[in-house]
Parts: structure tokens; sequence; C-alpha cells
């Protein structure tokens, strides 16, 4: 039996937030459902295999809160995944204190008068994703967000490499993203710029590894999250394992600097435990100690996150 709120693990039982955990609130389901002309809700849950989310992001929040509890997770990010829906996260995060860090999608080119909603006073996380909204993170309609953070003892997640988002494949929507959008060597400048704003570069760049292994060794504030299957390991050009993702970026970036996290997303699937005990290895088979195990899977966002 593992203690409440530890996740069973190599180390013994061990406290983990997840970085990276989606919410798909029924307002962002609508909105992409009303992308697509006449489609009803309950045709696109069909077309998703997603349980309907409830109205009410409350109780998305209460069945969040339980599937952390299912698997002994302490607290999780809850990402609002459509710009204009950090109004959900902040609701679910009220509803269950202390169990959710709001971070919320932010399009900074239809901001208005280049300022973020007053609502984003409760988002410790604005999330850019660069590829999908059309923009260099370089361009000045970038700079209020970063502002906005360094201002607030905030954070900014920004989306590098490959940007697939399978909901919208499922739904049949077109996805007109641009890559040239997503290197992270972009971000250097800009993390230079504002040296005390932690950077979050989620799935270790998405393909970009190496560049986000430069930006970060140059940066002190840019965080690799180390979320999802990551199957860009396809793309590297020599064979590269998940244990020889962690050497490196342990190596180059340091402990301290990785935020586990998932991509979990829609129920019923629920919290990706298989990706938190695929990981734990093979940080464990690195012979990392439960200093470091305790600083990735959990600490190191709890900390660059502290109010
Ligand atoms: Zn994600």
């Amino acid at each position: 039996m593992t203690e409440p709120g530890k996740c069973e693990s190599p180390w013994g039982p061990l406290a983990v937030t997840d970085a990276h955990v989606h919410f798909f609130s029924h307002h962002f389901f609508s909105t992409l459902a009303a992308q697509k002309l006449g489609l009803t809700l309950e045709a696109a849950a069909a077309q998703t295999g997603w349980i309907l989310p409830p109205v009410e992001p409350e109780k998305l929040g209460a069945e969040w809160a339980h599937e952390l509890d299912r698997h002994g997770v302490f607290a999780s990010a809850l990402i609002a995944s459509v710009p204009g829906d950090e109004g959900s996260v902040i609701a679910a995060a009220r509803a269950i204190p202390g169990r959710f860090l709001p971070f919320a999608m932010v399009n900074p080119r239809s901001l208005k008068e280049g300022n973020l909603p007053e609502t984003f006073s409760e988002i410790r996380v604005a999330c850019l994703f660069p590829a999908m909204h059309l923009y260099s993170i370089q361009d000045d309609c970038a700079r209020p967000v970063f502002e906005w953070a360094q201002r607030n003892h905030r954070a900014v997640f920004v989306h590098c490499g490959v940007l697939s988002v399978g909901v919208r494949k499922k739904l049949g929507l077109a996805s007109n993203f641009d890559m040239r959008f997503s290197n992270p060597i972009d971000l250097h400048a800009v993390a230079l710029r504002y040296p005390e704003v932690p950077i979050i570069v989620p799935h270790f760049g998405a393909g970009y590894f190496r560049e986000a292994l430069m930006v970060a060794d140059l940066c002190p504030n840019v965080y690799l999250d180390t979320s999802s299957s990551n199957h860009w390991m396809r793309y590297q050009s020599a064979h590269l394992d998940l244990r020889q993702v962690f050497r490196r970026a342990l190596d180059v970036v340091g402990a301290k600097r990785l935020l586990f996290g998932t991509d979990s997303s829609f129920f019923p699937r629920g919290w990706q435990h298989a990706i938190f005990d695929e990981q734990a290895r093979a940080v464990y088979e690195l012979g990392a100690s439960a200093a470091d195990a305790r600083a990735i899977f959990g600490e190191n966002l709890l900390r660059i996150l502290a109010p």
C-alpha cells in the first residue's frame, strides 16, 4: 500500500507533481467541435472516443483530483488548451485547493492592447504555441507575456518542435501550423532578456533535443519538461532511447531543471501512469539519487512556481 499523495517508484514512495496535464474542458471541447460545421458534441465525443467533459469545470477538476488520488499523484498542472479557456482551469483549481497549478494557452497576436486578460492574475504559467498561432517568439507581440511573467513572478511555457494535436486529427480539423516558428534557438535572446522568468520547453524540445540542450546550457532560466511518449526520438540521426535522453539532459541541464510530465489529457484514459513508470525506470537505471528523483518528479516545478 502506497502512502497517500505518493507514487510507488524505484526509490520508494515518491511525491509526484505532473508538469503537463491538459484540461480538456467543456469549453475546450465545444470550441473545437464548433470548428467542424454541424458536428454535435455527442458526435464529437463518439469520434474522439472521449467521455464528454461535464459542463462545470469544477466537476472535471473533481474527476482529475480523484484520478490523481487513484494514482497517488500529489499535484498537477492543468493546462487550458485553447486561448480564452483560462476560466476553466482557475475554477477547477479554486474548487480543489492545493492540487492544481493553472496553466493557460494564450495567443499573443490577439491580445487586446497588448495586455494579458485580468483573469491571468490566477494563472501560474502562460503557454505559447508559436507554430500554431504563426508568430516568432522574438516578435514584439510576445513581449507582454514575458513582461507579465517578470512582473508577477510567473513562468512561460513555449512549445517547440513537432506539434500535432491528436484531437484535431480525430475531428478531421485542419492544423495549419508553421514549423518555422518552432526552433528553441529562437528562445535564446528572449531567455537572456528575461533572466528571472522560468521558461519551460516541453517534450525535451520535441525533435529539437540538441537545440533545447544548447539553449538550456546557455540560459539557466530554461527548463525542459519530459512529457509524452517522446516519439520525437525517431527523428534523431543516431538511435536514442529514453535512458540516453535523460543521461544527456542530466549531463547538460542537470536534475534541477528537468520537470516530469505525462501529457495526460482526456477520459477515459486519465492519468498516464505508464509514462511515469517508464521515465522513473530510465532515471533510476542511470543511478540518479532519491534527491534528484524528488527534484525531477515534483520539487522543481513546485519551486519555480512557488507564489
Ligand atoms: Zn501537451
